[in-house]
């Protein structure tokens, strides 16, 4: 934008006037998408571009300045249904520096008033999330919030407590609020795209909506699936928290049970401050979430107070952001693939370009609607990045290099595999083939049939059932069942050993508990979770099968979505078909305890964690209850069955004896998990 546009330093007054109103109308559009819906329709570097020419505008015309002005202001409106929190002390945004040279300037600057100080600097990474504030009253959560417009967020604690690295009650009875970032690990964003994008809706664009869109529920179920985590890295009042430095405060972070980012650094000189630049720009791919720059913090706490804020940012602070990696290439085809459940999905094919580390020759185009909407031609010329870090993507069209004679594409209107007529269902991105014979789902479902979480057949992979399907040898899953050696020995590449190998882990699969099977089969909505629910409930599939939709909504944890998809799927006659060939041919119909390392000792039993546990972490013990068979719930009640107590437990413990429930310590828990093993 800012390219077309004449230099700031030549605008006149007037000229600058015109522009502003736009600009911010813009700059105001663009934050509302991201802010409130979750949705923006621009890349970030585009928003800053054009928030940098606002901030240079107004920096030489400081009198055009508006109260409302995007400068002004932080984030966007709480304008969701969510109740609303007001944050007694603002959550800020954070001014921003896009090279090192202006870092530097930033720097000689910010303590040019205090030639006394030393110059020494707490840097973090900065984490591709929102901000969260989470509020304790004697060491127990009552509140989270989001940051909203900074003086009134979004109350989420119904939600922030299905975060698994949130702690629910600290070790210390401390009244205290913290701040940090809640973020989606780069790969449940990758797997959440995926299922959208089955399940037709438009993906995210990014980790950062992905997380902020997760956790601005109404439904805190929702949340819970999600696989959010936090990097805890702020207390407002620090006074009270006892330390005297940021590098302090994250370590008493830490101490308390939260989750703090290992990567922060003290430097006192621009050279440290460059080389963990040089450092984190050159790992971020490797890092299991995105960050989309570094965040500069002066160390020292009261210097930090005395520097003071602005309206929108601390002065004590900056992030140092990214620059946006981008490489142009060529769009030479577009390929329409048909998944598991008929969506028709676009990939761009392009000339192989390098890009952020990378060889990339493929995008995602999502859906007909983002193709129309970005207007991608055969032949075009396009930028791409990669989003959120990790997915190239098509950034835009380089509409100058567009050939003469280039046509608008158009989507294919019959399947590319079976020839069917494709629909474009209501309420749906996505384009479907919704033919239930078509070979590319029948492909698709087998191969989900055979994968790790379903019915796990090892070395049965996408491109054996290819080969199997060519050969005529499976039309279903239960045809898998009766494929015999002189059958697997016509296969390309195939030997006696990995026919052998072969048939023997069909065979193992055939006496799977049922919740594999259930997950298996593919039914809409049922994943891995809801299909173990559902199995553990009715026990056998006859069962499952003979249940109305009621009757499996109402499983804690499934809810009418899956109950419906359920009963709507089992009462399909193809379906009662199939399960009948699949008791035929001897695949196990019943749900097996014994499925899980769940002993004797520990199935169902309720059991609470408290205070602070040395020999192993919360999680730890967590894992290790839950796979066998215990529940582990936050607080005591008259159904708990055991609480385990760690040092300095508080009210739990108290409740516990109050309400008579076994209570044991850390070495007792010990000693019953290694009998348990031997
Ligand atoms: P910001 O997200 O750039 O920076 C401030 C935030 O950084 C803090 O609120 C905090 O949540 C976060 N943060 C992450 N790690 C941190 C750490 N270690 N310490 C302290 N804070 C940390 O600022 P903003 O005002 O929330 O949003 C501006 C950003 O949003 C820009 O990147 C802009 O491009 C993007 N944006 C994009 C659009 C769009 O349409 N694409 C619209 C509006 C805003």
């Amino acid at each position: 934008m800012s390219e077309e546009l004449p230099a700031v330093s030549a605008l006149t007054k007037e000229q600058a006037a015109a522009e502003l109103g736009p600009l911010r109308d813009q700059l105001r559009q663009w934050g509302r998408e991201y802010y409130e819906q979750d949705a923006p329709t621009v890349e970030d570097y585009v928003y800053d571009r054009s928030y940098q020419r606002l901030v240079q505008i107004e920096d030489r015309f400081p009198d055009l300045v508006t109260a409302d002005s995007p400068t002004q202001r932080v984030g966007g409106q709480a304008e969701s249904q969510l109740a609303k929190v007001t944050h007694e002390i603002p959550m800020l945004s954070m001014g921003d520096v896009f090279s090192l040279e202006e870092l530097a300037d930033f720097n000689a600057r910010q303590l040019s008033d205090y030639p006394e100080a030393t110059p020494e600097y707490n840097l973090e990474l900065k984490i591709d999330g929102l901000s969260l504030s989470l509020v304790y009253e004697e060491g127990k959560l009552v509140q989270g919030s989001t940051r909203g417009n900074g003086r009134i967020g979004e109350d989420v604690t119904a939600n922030v407590k299905t975060i698994k690295d949130i702690p629910q009650t600290l070790p210390e009875p401390l009244s205290i609020e913290v701040r940090g970032e809640c973020y989606m690990p780069k790969a449940a964003f990758l797997a959440l795209n995926k299922q959208r994008e089955e399940a037709g809706q438009p993906p995210f664009a990014n980790p950062r909506n992905a997380a902020a869109g997760s956790l601005r529920q109404l439904d805190p179920k929702v949340t819970a699936s999600r696989q959010l985590a936090t990097f805890i890295y702020y207390v407002p009042d620090h006074a009270a928290f006892g330390v005297i430095s940021q590098a302090e405060a994250l370590e008493k972070l830490a101490r308390l049970g939260f989750s703090v980012n290992p990567h922060s650094r003290v430097v006192t000189s621009q050279e440290g401050i460059n080389d963990y630049v040089a450092e984190y720009t050159a790992q971020r791919d490797d890092l299991a979430y995105g960050i989309d720059g570094i965040v500069e913090k002066v160390n020292d706490l009261a210097l930090q107070d005395e520097l003071g804020n602005t309206v929108k940012v601390p002065r004590w602070e900056i992030a140092y952001k990214f620059p946006p990696e981008e490489a142009a290439t060529v769009v030479r085809e577009i390929e329409w693939t048909v998944g598991r459940t008929g969506n028709v999905t676009p990939t761009a094919v392009m000339d192989p370009v390098q890009l952020a580390g990378t060889t990339v020759a493929r995008a995602s185009l999502h859906n007909p609607d983002y193709l129309a909407e970005k207007d991608i031609r055969l032949g075009d010329t396009v930028l791409l990045h990669k989003a959120g870090d990790i997915i190239p993507e098509i950034s835009r069209v380089i509409i100058d290099k567009r050939p003469a004679d280039s046509e608008p594409y158009l989507p294919p209107t019959t399947c590319p595999v079976c020839g069917s007529d494709l629909v474009h269902l209501e309420d749906e991105v996505a384009l479907r083939c919704v033919n239930p014979m078509c070979p590319a789902q029948l492909k698709e479902g087998l191969a989900h049939f055979a994968s790790r979480n379903a019915m796990n057949i090892d070395g049965l992979g996408p491109k054996i059932i290819a080969a199997l399907w060519e050969q005529h040898l499976v039309r279903n899953v239960a045809d898998l069942y009766r494929l015999t050696e002189e059958q697997l020995l016509t296969l390309p590449k195939f030997g006696e050993k990995s026919a052998a190998n072969l048939l023997t882990a069909i065979d193992q699969s055939r006496h799977n508990s049922i919740e594999r099977l259930l997950f298996g089969l593919g039914i809409r909505h049922v994943g891995a979770k809801g299909a173990q629910l559902i199995a553990a409930h009715f026990k056998t599939l006859d069962a499952v099968m003979g249940a109305t939709e009621e009757e499996v909504a109402a499983i804690d944890g499934v809810g009418p979505i899956i109950g419906n998809s359920v009963a709507t799927y089992f009462a399909n006659q193809q379906v009662q078909d199939l399960v009948a060939e699949l008791r035929a041919v001897g695949v196990n119909f019943d749900y097996l305890q014994q499925e899980t390392t769940e002993s004797a000792d520990w199935a169902g039993k309720r059991v609470v964690l408290t205070g602070k546990l040395s020999r192993f972490s919360r999680k730890e013990a967590t894992d290790w209850l839950t796979a066998h068979g215990a529940t582990v719930t936050g607080s005591v009640s008259k159904k708990t069955d055991l609480l385990i107590a760690g040092e300095k437990a508080g009210s739990k413990l108290q409740k516990a004896n109050d309400l008579q429930i076994p209570v044991w310590d850390e070495q007792r828990f010990d000693q019953a998990m290694k009998e348990e093993e031997s």
